[in-house]
């Protein structure tokens, strides 16, 4: 049991307490049930890679998204984390593509832009055919010092560059606002 609350309490927004919950919860349980949770977290560690355009996590070599037909093509939006990614799937406002940069410049965490997905952002804007390029950073200092980031880089290309309208709640993360206030503030996207 100490052994099981170590290992959960090692797993992001998990605490002691929680770890302890979750421990005897599973202890609790129906033998096939844990069995069941056992099998899928192996599942999803061996089968799921990033999508080789886009680098949302998949578990064939291109997502489901890049794969979709209908989706404007010429719209791109920039997001964080896979998580940030299906965070705006949520709103049902955007039709577009994107692209997952794994992370926000981070100085202070010794974060630069190699460690991001950002060479590989660059060469998709440079083959051409985006109307639009959304930075959907999170509302951070990290988040928005990318963004001004690949402003930088980005606007040589000639391309439509807009960022999520400005009154989402500050230093938070897009995972955490609600569809509605999401989808608000990408329907009124400032330019840049
Ligand atoms: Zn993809």
């Amino acid at each position: 049991m100490k052994k099981l609350i170590a290992e959960l309490s090692r797993l992001p927004g998990i605490g002691p307490k929680s770890a302890q919950r979750l421990a005897f919860h599973l202890f609790t349980s129906p033998r096939e049930e844990v069995a069941r949770l056992a099998s899928a977290m192996i599942e999803a560690k061996e089968k799921l890679a990033f999508c080789k355009i886009c680098g949302h996590l998949t578990d064939e070599a291109i997502c489901q998204i890049c794969r979709d037909e209908t989706r404007d093509r010429t719209l791109l939006c920039v997001v964080e984390e896979p998580k940030d990614l299906i965070a705006l799937e949520k709103t049902r406002e955007f039709r577009g593509i994107y692209h997952v940069l794994h992370g926000a410049l981070s100085p202070l965490e010794g974060i630069g832009p190699e460690e991001l997905r950002v060479k590989e952002l660059l060469a998709r804007v440079q083959k051409g055919g985006f109307r639009e390029v959304i930075l959907a950073n999170n509302p951070n200092v990290e988040g928005e010092t990318t963004a001004l980031y690949l402003v930088k880089l980005l606007k040589p290309f000639n391309v439509k560059l807009t960022r999520l309208a400005r009154g989402l709640p500050v230093g938070g993360d897009l995972e955490y606002i609600d569809e509605v206030t999401l989808g608000k503030a990408l329907e009124g996207r400032d330019e840049l």
